[in-house]
């Protein structure tokens, strides 16, 4: 067995592989880049190496100096994680050539299957199904056209070397074809620097099943059986489940067959990914279910198969790379109860999916249910420099219902702010009709995302409990006593204006904000604050007082004129000092403020004309 490892990855998988090889006694180094060198990957590795500068390109995609890190602290093995240089032949083989354990298939297994042209074309060979389509050498557009009407519209089409989601354009009709090309081609130029297209029947109401297999250096093969990921945005997954809704016993015997024999097909050793896509339009038939693409890799839904299985994957990879055979035969493996994962991603789904960056102020993930798999931790930063996936929760359950309904509850429990999330959305999904009657397909988020995406609100209830830590006993005593039946104050909901109903005996110290947490969502709420532009004035220039509170200060007369932005009076309430401010140039048309006066909410304590 190896005795030590580094780890060429950072955030949750950096994290996930350091947990295993921990428990296996393996020492663990980690590499880091600028923008990481406070990072939770950091913290938890048994020695560290920086390895340069924040963007990608100049540290984690630099295999030279990983090299060199692990060459440094005497790591006999290097484990790449997912993305960055897991599925990089060269760098696999200059890992090997430096005299070093690479954790992964041999170079030329990733080699094979790392344009989807050539292992579509081996994986026909091997008597794989594939996706119907053109996948040869011709890529003038004329001719790509003609293999695009031959096979029929909707077509799919896709950069031989892409992934991520990334480089593929589904086109309706021939006359969108030439554009669609054109403009598939430029971005898998820049993204990929390989502008080689193939053309793909697009499937309708698409699944996408994948099946996890295994391979030592022993020529063994199994398959840990199929996960779903057919919730997906823009081809990229959201939530991935296991096993899949809907699969019977003979089905999956034929699919997971189909993927080991893809697997031999590429001598496959370690962990590896065999993507096919169903059309789902008549249930899950095995007749209709097509080799899409092997990721040669650990995927990043890997947690739900080690969950129905009770297999720990990172350690078979470490096993395996150590030389030993497969810790089980396909014959012990079974599959217990139902698995679900969501991605938490650090973005605003109400904002179109903006990646939201900042600090981790709060970061609060359940730890009573579920499985957390995270890379972050309070206090730390959201960097724009990286993928803005911070966390997967992973719900195991005796079917798949209750897997639901502990990964929904996982996702209520988590608070993170002020760096947005979009667990509200993950809730949502959660609840679609679709989704829990299982009949998910691809298109699902593209046609009812947008309900899924808005922005939560807080419910009543939760605002009260928030406003109510706000409250001084003292202040909301006198307000119930002088004002009955008024119960409401205004207050700041991210900075937007919201009456609040009160109620209860406020509080012996009142806190300055306080942060409101439900349903996966956070908001900051804070007393009504006249200055810096909100106002407490109406655009009838009725000044009233935002909460209750006394005034301490009048600075301004009846009749007096007054500029935009004067102050008019300050008004304490909450412990804090208030100005109240001219929401407009005029003249001061009404004055009800005395010092010393105690003043309720909503108190006309002026009103501004507005000049000329
Ligand atoms: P999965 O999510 O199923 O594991 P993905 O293809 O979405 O597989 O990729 C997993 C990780 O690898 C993600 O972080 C993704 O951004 C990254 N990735 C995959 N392919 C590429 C690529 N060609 N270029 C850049 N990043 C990639
Ligand atoms: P990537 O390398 O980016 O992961 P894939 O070939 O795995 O590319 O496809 C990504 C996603 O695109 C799939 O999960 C599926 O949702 C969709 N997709 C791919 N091929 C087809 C197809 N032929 N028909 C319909 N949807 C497809
Ligand atoms: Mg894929």
């Amino acid at each position: 067995m190896i005795a030590s490892l580094l780890i060429a990855n950072r955030g949750e998988i950096a994290c996930r592989i350091i947990r295993t090889a921990r428990e296996m006694g393996i020492r663990t180094v980690a590499v880091y880049s600028d923008a990481d060198a406070k990072a939770l990957h950091v913290r938890e590795a048994d020695e560290v190496v920086h390895i340069g500068p924040s963007p990608a390109r100049e540290s984690y995609l630099v295999g030279a100096k990983i090299i060199a890190a692990a060459k440094a602290t005497g790591a006999e093995a290097i484990h790449p994680g997912y993305g960055f240089l897991s599925e990089n032949a060269e760098f696999a083989q200059a890992v090997m050539d430096a005299g070093l354990v690479w954790v992964g298939p041999k170079p030329s297994s990733i080699t094979a299957m790392g344009l989807k042209d050539a292992a579509k074309a081996l994986m026909a060979d091997a008597g794989v199904p594939v996706t119907p389509g053109y996948m040869g050498a011709n890529q003038d557009p004329a001719f790509l056209a003609e293999q695009a009407a031959e096979i029929g519209y909707p077509v799919l089409i896709k950069a031989v070397a892409g992934g991520g989601g990334k480089g593929m354009r589904k086109v309706d009709g021939a006359a969108d074809f030439a554009d669609a090309l054109a403009s598939c081609q430029r971005e898998a130029a820049a993204s990929f620097g390989n502008a080689h297209v193939l053309i793909e029947k697009y499937i309708l109401t698409p699944r996408h099943i994948e099946v996890q297999v295994f391979g030592d250096t022993h020529g063994n093969i199994v398959h840990l059986f199929e996960r779903d990921c057919s919730l997906q945005r823009r081809h990229q997954k959201v939530i991935e489940e296991a096993p899949a809704p809907g699969m019977d016993d003979a089905t999956r015997q034929q699919l997971c067959a189909a993927a080991v024999r893809a697997a031999k097909a590429v001598d496959y050793v370690g962990a590896g990914t065999i993507e096919f896509i169903a059309d789902a339009s008549d249930g899950l038939r095995a007749d209709r279910i097509w080799f899409m693409e092997m990721n040669t890799r650990l995927q990043v839904e890997h947690p739900v198969t080690e969950e129905i299985t009770g297999v720990d994957l990172v350690e078979w990879q470490l096993r395996v790379a150590s030389g030993e055979p497969l810790p089980l035969t396909q014959d012990d493996l079974t599959i217990e109860g139902w698995a679900m994962e969501a991605r938490l991603y650090a973005e605003d789904p109400a904002k179109g999916f903006l990646p939201s960056t900042g600090p981790l102020e709060l970061f609060q993930l359940p730890d009573h249910i579920g499985r957390v798999d995270t890379g972050v931790h309070e206090g730390a930063e959201v960097s724009p420099f990286y993928d803005p996936m911070i966390a997967k929760l992973i719900a195991h359950g005796e079917d798949r219902e209750a897997a639901r309904e502990t990964l929904s509850e996982m996702l209520e429990d988590s608070a993170v702010w002020p760096v947005r999330t979009n667990a509200a959305f993950l809730i949502r999904a959660l609840d679609h009709p679709d989704f829990v009657a299982g009949a998910v397909d691809t298109g699902l988020i593209g046609r009812d995302g947008e309900a899924m995406a808005a922005a939560p609100e807080p419910s009543a209830a939760a605002l009260t409990n928030a406003a109510m830590a706000m409250v001084p006993r003292s202040l909301q005593a006198g307000f119930r006593l002088n004002a009955p039946g008024v119960r409401s104050a205004p207050f700041l909901l991210d900075g937007k204006r919201v009456d609040v109903a009160l109620h209860g005996p406020g509080t012996d110290e009142p806190a300055p904000a306080m942060l409101v947490a439900e349903a996966g969502a956070v908001w900051q709420l804070t007393p009504w604050r006249v200055e810096g532009g909100a106002g407490g004035a109406a655009s009838d220039g009725a000044i009233l007082s935002p909460m209750p509170g006394k005034i301490i200060a009048v600075a301004v007369a009846a009749g007096e004129p007054v500029a935009k932005g004067q102050k008019l009076l300050t008004l304490e309430a909450m412990k804090m000092e208030h100005s109240l401010i001219a929401p407009f140039d005029g003249v001061v048309a009404e004055l009800n403020a005395t010092p010393g006066a105690q003043v309720q909410v909503e108190a006309l304590l002026a009103r501004i004309e507005a000049a000329g």
